[in-house]
């Protein structure tokens, strides 16, 4: 790919029309530059928005067995290049191996399932109160969607946002972030190889105030599909309702994991560790509180700190790295300013807390995973998404209070419970206010055949993936057909019921 030509509109691959460009950094090694993209602006967004609503008319009246195909040829292909595309995932964005490996299944798992949808029911016969009548309702496209989209899972938040679009008719644009261009490159490259006609899938590469902002204000684009921070997803969410335009925001998270003096505690440690330093904490469900019940506490944080202080961090391509770099200068900056506010709300730092610094860290992102004791719900850091490998246990006194504990943020994407009995694990599962429960389980590791999504502020009541895939990105059509030979007028409500007459004559 020449430098600078990451945009893909109308079927091309080109430059901004400003000729301006931006780099990518290897987050583990950032003097490391990994290419040079397009830096778009209104322009190019405009020139791509034309290009998707070119596409649209006839992308809408290919059968819906055919949009599955190529989504399912997408599917084997991400499969052919599951391992470059995780190896390129690890240098652009830091997470390890394994982990990239598992971002770029779910976009395989996703392509199958979307390709599935294709033969399946797309609406409902509905019976009519009147003779005659055929009623039915169907699931339409909306036209243009426009994606934002995060760095945090570059292949797998694309498909799930780009696959049920794409089947159900829709043509896209779509804006990564500005951490992961390469990667969007690279999976638009496979859609064209999959089989995507020119238009129906257009890329954008470049800055969220500058052609994100752009996409959003698009009087083209009926709906606008964004993961993210919680405060660019309120400035979207906000100029979308003054557009009335369609939107679904994926924010933030301030999940919790429970863990009840009857858990099984070398389960509910391993669950600790994946959800709270997975990805570095880099995860929406990753769990930045730990709520153990007070008889436990001790026991569970003594071997919470030794494991933290075993755990392996480098760069993510070292088989043996269990942790890899944040993903900015800035974003390290700012886990460890809220470190130093935990510090100074009175929270206990048992392990971790600073900068990695050392020569094999250096120039990199890395920062030492944290363990807080002594947090409570009231303080900064039990409240706000930290977004780094930091979380901190609160002490519980019992169900209920674990419970009231769990909901006492303004988020509700991801709350997990441990303990062996199932009354309280059923009482849980129904009080936790949360789009995603976990009972004995981490709160990362969402399957793609289940609806992904928050409650609260976490989102705006949609859901991804699942068989809600679709709801975003689709309207329902309800179709009348009379299909009686006599030529009379049948009024729904009127002349169906005991009380109804014919019309008047007017005149
Ligand atoms: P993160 O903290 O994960 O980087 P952001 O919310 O900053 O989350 O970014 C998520 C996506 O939103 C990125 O693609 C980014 O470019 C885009 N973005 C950031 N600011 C804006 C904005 N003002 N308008 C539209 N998109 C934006």
């Amino acid at each position: 790919m020449d430098q600078g030509r990451t945009n893909y509109i109308g079927g091309e691959w080109r430059p901004a029309v400003s000729g301006e460009t931006f780099v990518s950094v290897n987050p583990a090694r950032t003097e490391e530059v990994l290419g040079t993209y397009a830096r778009s602006q209104a322009e190019d967004v405009a020139a791509a928005v034309a290009a998707a609503q070119a596409a649209y008319p006839e992308w809408r009246r290919t059968p819906a067995p055919a949009r599955g195909a190529i989504l399912f040829r997408m599917g084997q292909l991400l499969e052919q290049h599951k391992e470059s595309l995780a190896r390129q995932m690890v240098h652009e964005m830091g997470k390890v191996l394994v982990e990239a490996r598992g971002d770029v299944q779910e976009a395989i798992d996703m392509a199958y399932y979307m390709a599935a949808f294709g033969r399946l029911p797309n609406g409902y016969l509905v019976p009519s109160e009147r003779p005659d009548m055929f009623c039915a309702a169907q699931r339409v496209p909306v036209g243009v969607v426009g994606m934002i989209t995060p760095w945090n899972f570059p292949i797998a938040i694309p498909s799930w946002k780009m696959f049920p679009a794409l089947l159900a008719g829709n043509t896209v644009v779509l804006k990564p972030a500005e951490d992961t261009p390469g990667l969007a490159v690279r999976f638009v490259e496979l859609l064209v190889e999959a089989g995507i006609p020119p238009g129906v899938v257009n890329l954008v590469t470049g800055y969220g105030p500058e052609a994100g902002a752009a996409l959003v204000e698009s009087p083209g684009v009926a709906v606008i599909s964004f993961t993210g921070s919680t405060e660019v997803g309120r400035l979207i969410a906000g100029r979308c309702g003054q557009l009335m335009k369609r939107v679904s925001c994926e924010l933030g998270g301030k999940n919790a994991i429970v863990v009840l003096d009857d858990a099984d505690l070398e389960l509910a440690l391993k669950g600790a560790l994946w959800s709270a330093f997975g990805t570095a904490g880099q995860r929406c469900t990753a769990a930045s509180r730990l709520l153990v019940h007070r008889s436990v506490k001790a026991q569970f944080r003594d071997a919470l700190v030794e494991r933290t202080r075993a755990l392996r961090i480098g760069v993510g391509i070292d088989p043996e790295a269990q942790i890899g770099p944040v993903i900015n200068r800035e974003q390290l900056e700012r886990i460890h300013q809220y470190v130093q506010i935990g510090q100074s709300e009175g929270a206990t730092l048992l392990v971790g807390g600073r900068i990695l610094d050392e020569p094999e860290f250096r120039p990199g992102c890395f920062y030492a995973p944290t363990v807080f004791d002594n947090m409570h719900m009231d303080m900064r850091i039990a409240q706000e998404e930290i977004f780094g490998p930091v979380t901190g246990i609160v002490e519980v006194n019992n169900l209920e209070d674990a419970i009231t504990k769990a909901n006492a943020t303004q988020y509700g994407l991801s709350l997990s419970l441990y303990t062996r009995d199932v009354h309280r694990a059923f009482r849980a599962m129904q009080e936790l206010e949360a789009g995603l429960v976990y009972i004995n389980l981490p709160t990362s590791g969402a399957e793609i055949q289940l609806p992904f999504g928050g409650v609260k502020q976490t989102g705006n009541g949609n859901r991804e993936a699942g068989w809600t895939a679709m709801d975003y990105c689709t309207e329902w059509k309800s179709i009348y057909v009379n299909y009686s030979s006599a030529s009379e007028l049948i009024r729904a409500q009127i002349d169906t019921q005991p009380d109804g007459q014919a019309p008047a004559p007017t005149d």
